[in-house]
């Protein structure tokens, strides 16, 4: 009797063969699920503000579609964060723990791109999604949704918090957002970020100090009159001929890197306005201040040798990331059940033809966006103001194959993959694993006290201060030409 039901049992096995009798019910299989159900509807977004394309501090219709998507599922909002208007705060839920999840929309200025492998302009000289952000701010929004779904359908205390964060590019949002006292009562802050490949990292980013220099002189005939006229693009150029010399003479990692984004108006106008706009990084923050102290000094022989003045407008000062070591093994994990991407075979004609357009010396292979690397301790190239929260709370951000392995941020390719079905793709890996790892996060507090201790042990006591002014407003016209 009892054989004849275990092979009935297997009779019942091998009709549901697509059934795992061997692992038990895993609720996290469902969510997924219901995941990958609403991948078209959350891909569709994000293309919309991959189209809106709207610059730091600029992003009304991109934070408008989130929040909307966000009040529709139920959360509440919190509008007007720090005094930023395309900053908001949506939570749902009550009680500990309190699980926030950052989203990003801001687009760079130049990088407007159609979702084409080759360099074509939708709009030319407009802004474009060169950093991805469009995917950030959705699969943020999506895992907060389905992490929202959970709690409610299981009646569970914790609160989720999708935080939308404006201008990373430059503008520091999340400084002021802080600042506002938003993240304080968290427990763990996660974060992602669009990348050429899949994994988790306990690296740091560089601290970044960020300002545009004013200086005025006098405008005169520079022909008939060059004597009564003062110079401020001189000004400009004898800071930059200091600054460039300056770079000899500081720690090899430090970047310094400025444009000039005002020079005067005429040849035959002795300019009395010039503006340049200056980036200094570092890892530590300590070291950058020096070296911040010295460009500054840079500046002031500017205006003496040219006999002018100049003023320090401070756009942004962010942190080296602090990394979280319990939350990038929670990631590791979580990014591995979520798995990489496997491209179609017309999304591997695209990369192949876009990867023709690349230096591929130090890129992962085609095929490495369906595996996820091992978790990386490196330092990363950039900077973030995802660093200023993760001084402030356990935080930590892992990479998703949104673009084609070797298209750097920041560039054209980057662009084209962002608004293309292999963004979208990416997203999803992203969109997943910040939803396991909230879910477990919520459901297990020795996985929240492991990232305290990461944070406390990383920290050394250290007490975050930021390096903006109290009196400083958020920069908000800092995309404005001058
Ligand atoms: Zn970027
Ligand atoms: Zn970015």
């Amino acid at each position: 009797m009892r054989r004849k039901t275990i092979s009935f049992l297997c009779i019942l096995a091998l009709l549901f063969s697509n059934i795992s009798f061997a692992a038990p019910f895993d609720e996290r299989d469902e969510l997924l699920r219901k995941m990958d159900a609403q991948a078209q509807h959350y891909g569709d977004l994000s293309r919309r503000i991959w189209e809106f394309a709207e610059v730091g501090y600029k992003e009304k219709q991109s934070s408008e579609l989130l929040k909307t998507e966000l009040r529709n599922a139920g959360f509440s909002i919190q509008e007007n964060v720090g005094e930023i208007p395309t900053a908001f705060v949506a939570s749902y839920g009550s009680g500990k723990p309190v699980i926030g999840i950052l989203g990003e929309y801001d687009a760079l200025p130049g990088l407007s791109q159609e979702d084409v492998p080759e360099k074509k302009a939708r709009v030319a000289g407009a802004p474009g999604h060169g950093c991805g952000h469009n995917l950030f701010g959705v699969a943020s929004a999506f895992a907060a949704i389905t992490v929202k779904n959970y709690l409610a359908e299981k009646k569970m205390s914790g609160t989720i918090r999708f935080y939308g964060s404006p201008a990373e590019e430059g503008g520091g949002a999340k400084i002021y957002m802080a600042r506002a006292g938003v993240f304080n009562d968290c427990d763990t802050v996660l974060a992602w970020h669009p990348d050429d490949k899949n994994g988790a990292s306990t690296g740091t980013t560089l601290a970044n100090i960020a300002a545009k220099f004013k200086f005025y002189g006098k405008a005169a005939h520079a022909a008939a009159a060059p004597e009564k006229g003062r110079s401020s693009l001189d000004a400009v150029m004898l800071m930059t001929h200091a600054v460039d010399m300056l770079r000899e003479h500081v720690p090899q990692e430090t970047r310094i890197h400025y444009v000039i984004t005002n020079g005067g108006s005429a040849p035959n106008i002795v300019p009395d306005f010039a503006e340049i706009y200056i980036y200094a990084r570092q890892p530590s923050m300590a070291v950058l201040d020096d070296v911040w102290a010295r460009i500054v000094k840079c500046a002031q022989a500017g205006a003496l040798g040219t006999d002018t003045r100049v003023e320090m407008e401070l756009i942004s000062s962010v942190y080296n990331l602090l990394p979280n070591d319990a939350l990038a093994s929670l990631y590791d994990r979580n990014l591995r059940r979520a798995g990489g991407l496997k491209y179609t075979a017309e999304e591997k004609s695209f990369a192949e033809t876009l990867r023709k357009t690349l230096p591929l010396e130090s890129a992962l292979p085609l095929g490495s966006e369906a595996e996820v690397q091992p978790i990386d301790a490196g330092l990363g190239i950039g900077s973030t103001d995802v660093a200023d929260v993760s001084w402030i709370v356990p935080t930590a951000q892992f990479g998703a194959a949104t673009w084609v392995p070797g298209a750097p941020a920041h560039s054209w390719q980057s662009t084209a993959c962002s608004g293309m079905s292999i963004g979208r793709k990416g997203m999803m890996v992203a969109a997943k694993t910040l939803m396991l790892s909230a879910v477990d996060l919520l459901t297990d507090p020795k996985l929240v006290e492991a990232a305290r201790t990461s944070f406390n042990k990383r920290r050394a006591g250290f007490e975050y201060k930021s390096r903006v002014p109290a009196s400083q407003k958020p920069p908000l016209t800092y995309r404005d030409k001058s």
